[in-house]
Order: C-alpha cells, then sequence, then structure tokens
C-alpha cells in the first residue's frame, strides 16, 4: 500500500505532457464532455491519483462516487486480470458462465429486505432506469411513472423523461418518453429540522396533487427515488418520506424504484443507503460502486415483479464477465469497509462544519457515511455557484479532487478506503482555497471557531 501522505503538485497542471493529451483529446472527442478542469491521469493508487506530470491528487470525488474501493485496488485487479485472462465476452444474455451466475446470486442476497429476488446485469446507471421502467411497466400493465424534481437518472432518451435536476439534460433533446410526471423532493435543509411530518408532506403531495389533477393512481407503474437525492445536492431526505412513498404504493399497487446508483455499495456505510431508512422498494437499481469503475449495473427485484418473459429484455455486455469478476472482488473489499466509512463520514463532517464555523460561505454539511454534500451560500443567502466553481478549480490547483453537485453544493464522495488521515491532509487544502476565495470575494471569515 502507499506511502504517501499529502498531495504534491510539482508542476502546475495542466504540464506539459497534460496539455498534449488535453489538445488531443479536444480536437477530437465530443464538445458535450464536461471536463470539469484539467486533471490527466496517468495512474492512481487507494485515493491518491498521479498525473502524467508527475503530480499527486487527493482524489476526494471517485470518478463521480464510482471508484469504490479506491484506484487499483489490488484484489479488484487481480480479479479483472484472471477473468480475462479466460475469456472476454460469450454474451450472459444467451449463454451461461460462473462470474455471471455468482454476481445475480450475491447482488439477490446482498440487497436486503425484499424477500426473494431476481437479477438483471446492465452496462450503466442508465441502462438500469430504461431496464427498470421497461420491468414496471410491463408488470403492471400500466404506463405512468412519478419521479422527482432535483432527481438525475441518466442521460438516455428515458433517463433523461424522469431527470428534473438541471434543464440542460432535457432541453432540445425532446419529445421525452410520455406519461412521466414530477413533484417536490424534500429540500435541502430539511435535515435540519428532521422532521418526519414535514418528510411525509412531501409525499403526500403526490396524493393531493398528482392523483387529484393529473394521473389517477391505479394507471401509475412506479414511483421512481434516489433514497439520498445525488447529482441534485445531496440530500438525505427525512425517513417519514419514504415510509410514506412505500404506503403510497402499497395503497395503490404501484411499484416502488430505489435508484441507488450513487448511495448504494457501501457509500454511506451501509451496503444500501435504504437500509438506513428501514425502507425497502420492489425494484433497486445499482450501478458505480458496484465493480470500483468497471462498467456494470444491475436491476435488482423481487422475483414476483421480474416477470417479463424470455426475450423480452436483454443485453449484449451487460455482466461481461471481467466485468462480474470485478463486482465480485469489489463486494468483498466494501463489506470489509462498511464500519471505517460510518467512522471517516462522521469525522469528514465534523471537520467540514469546524470549516463552516470560520467561513459562513460554507452553509449546510449534511449527509450519511462517505456521501456527504457541502452548501455554499452568499452572504445574502443565495446558493453561490460561481463560488463552488472556483474552489473546485483552486482545491484541484493545490491537489484536491472535488466535485461539485446541486447548484452550489460540493459532494464529498472519495473513495470508501479514505481514513482520518486522508481527511486530515484535505482539510488544511480546503481551508487555504477557503481563505484565499473569501478575501477575494470580500466574504466575511471569522478568526477561529471560537470567535463566532
Ligand atoms: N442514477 C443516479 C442516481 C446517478 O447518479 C447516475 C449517474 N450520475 C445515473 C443514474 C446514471 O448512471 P450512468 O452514468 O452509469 O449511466
Amino acid at each position: 500500500m502507499s506511502d504517501i501522505r499529502r498531495p504534491e503538485i510539482k508542476v502546475a497542471p495542466p504540464g506539459a505532457e497534460a496539455q498534449k493529451i488535453i489538445d488531443k483529446d479536444r480536437a477530437h472527442s465530443s464538445p458535450s464532455y464536461i471536463k470539469e478542469y484539467p486533471l490527466v491521469i496517468d495512474h492512481g493508487e487507494g485515493p491518491w491519483v498521479h498525473d502524467v506530470d508527475g503530480n499527486v491528487y487527493l482524489d476526494m470525488m471517485a470518478g463521480i462516487a464510482t471508484n469504490s474501493t479506491g484506484h487499483a485496488h489490488p484484489a479488484v485487479v487481480d480479479a479483472i486480470k484472471s477473468a480475462a485472462e479466460k475469456f472476454l465476452h460469450i454474451c450472459g444474455t444467451d449463454f451461461y458462465y460462473q462470474s455471471f451466475a455468482d454476481l445475480c446470486e450475491r447482488l439477490a442476497q446482498l440487497v436486503p429486505g425484499m424477500g426473494p429476488k431476481k437479477v438483471f446485469l446492465t452496462n450503466s446507471g442508465s441502462e438500469c432506469l430504461d431496464g427498470a421502467i421497461k420491468l414496471v411497466r410491463s408488470h403492471t400493465r400500466r404506463r405512468n411513472i412519478i419521479a422527482f424534481r432535483g432527481a438525475f437518472h441518466g442521460r438516455t432518451l428515458a433517463a433523461i423523461s424522469l431527470n428534473a435536476s438541471k434543464v440542460k439534460y432535457r432541453k432540445y433533446f425532446g419529445p421525452l418518453i410520455g406519461g412521466v410526471y414530477h413533484t417536490e423532493y424534500p429540500p435541502a435543509d430539511i435535515h435540519r429540522r428532521d422532521d418526519d411530518d414535514d418528510g411525509r408532506m412531501y409525499a403526500r403531495r403526490i396524493e393531493t396533487d398528482i392523483f387529484q389533477r393529473l394521473c389517477a393512481p391505479d394507471e401509475v407503474a412506479a414511483i421512481m427515488v434516489e433514497p439520498i437525492l445525488g447529482e441534485g445536492g445531496y440530500v438525505p431526505p427525512p425517513k417519514g418520506f419514504l415510509q410514506e412513498l412505500r404506503r403510497i404504493c402499497d395503497t395503490h399497487g404501484i411499484m416502488l424504484v430505489f435508484d441507488e446508483v450513487q448511495s448504494g455499495m457501501g457509500r454511506t456505510g451501509q451496503m444500501f443507503a435504504c437500509e438506513h431508512y428501514g425502507v425497502y422498494p420492489d425494484v433497486l437499481l445499482s450501478a458505480k460502486g458496484i465493480a470500483s469503475g468497471m462498467p456494470i449495473g444491475a436491476i435488482i427485484a423481487k422475483s414476483s415483479v421480474m416477470t417479463w418473459e424470455t426475450g423480452t429484455h436483454g443485453s449484449t455486455y451487460g455482466g461481461n464477465p471481467v466485468c462480474c469478476a470485478a463486482a465480485l472482488a469489489t463486494i468483498d473489499v466494501i463489506e470489509g469497509l462498511l464500519p471505517q466509512v460510518r467512522d471517516v463520514g462522521e469525522y469528514l463532517m465534523a471537520e467540514l462544519r469546524g470549516l463552516g464555523r470560520r467561513y459562513p460561505v460554507l452553509a449546510d454539511v449534511r449527509g450519511v457515511g462517505l456521501m456527504i454534500g457541502a452548501e455554499f451560500l452568499t452572504p445574502e443567502g443565495k446558493p453561490a455557484g460561481d463560488f463552488v466553481g472556483k474552489l473546485e478549480q483552486l482545491a484541484f490547483r493545490k491537489g484536491l479532487l472535488l466535485l461539485g453537485c446541486g447548484k452550489s453544493t460540493i459532494r464529498f464522495a472519495p473513495p470508501l478506503v479514505f481514513t482520518r488521515e486522508h481527511v486530515d491532509a484535505a482539510i488544511p487544502i480546503l481551508d487555504a482555497c477557503l481563505a484565499e476565495l473569501c478575501a477575494e470575494h470580500g466574504w466575511p471569515v471569522h478568526a477561529s471557531e471560537e470567535a463566532k
């Protein structure tokens, strides 16, 4: 294991080697790619990323909450190598192999509280969403889906039809799929009130608004929800919200689908976020952290719900043997990390709240395990989106990899191998960035935590 203790920036990024790659990429790749900052990775180890000019960064975003076991975890790399040496592809939709059967069994056992389950393996989170829409429609013979404002479910046409986090994901891409109704997700600051009744109220709007004005409950196939809002701002809702969604679904024969693509696979210190709430769906979607970054996802449904007929849904690559091996190895590693994720998550949140007392711009820290949102507001209480953009850039130049979400939130989603020592390496960098940016904006800074 690595003995690196802090980031090291030897050449201001992008260095000469990085710039060559960036220029080639820009010349030939789609302009729709975002490229948050000019990071050009050469290799990684655990939570450390080495760029092509020899700089070393501390990764607090894990390739959008995906490198769950850290970069190049030896157990995962070994599993990938052995699988690749045997065969690369045969197509799990049409033929059998050990790792495919093993992974389906493992996931069916791992997902809690739903009774007997069946598993469909995909290549991505978005493909899970598309498949889940087909599954719930065909199972219920109903066409409508209820989703939430703030939600992000992916980039395919069906997934963007459910998205309601940023208009750019939908603009000019219509007509989108029909039969989707959106309602409000509980607001980001609801955790401060810890008000279950308030949470229930957001769920009940489905009954008081959608079922009254827009579509009858017996025409609704599913409610699709992120049990903790991800790209929309890292928002953990009150328990009452998810409990009430479950009640509404049970009352009306509607499928409850949890999109745990971002919140699942140990990210919250439980294997799935729904375990914190004790509320279980009919269908659970998993991807991202499931195989440490190898492209695979899973639709895990009650056996009584996964009733589609032979040949109605499939995938050429879904459940690729190399990815299945990576997923099985990843799950083994994650299972051993869960207590650490809870401990380090609490520690990171406490440290971030400490920074928030010094820098009022860091207005709210919320989260579960290592799925932590830090929201930034201007002195007038407005979302400080530009500030967050500058913070990402500055932190990168000081060796810390961050990623935003929502209007003005940084999502802290480091690899699950993150330790308290890694937090101790990150906080002084954040501190320096906040000091510099607050001075630039003329925004208040308290001399010490006690000063406020
Ligand atoms: N659902 C959620 C909750 C996600 O966060 C994402 C990706 N950010 C997706 C679905 C889509 O996953 P993918 O990019 O693998 O298609």
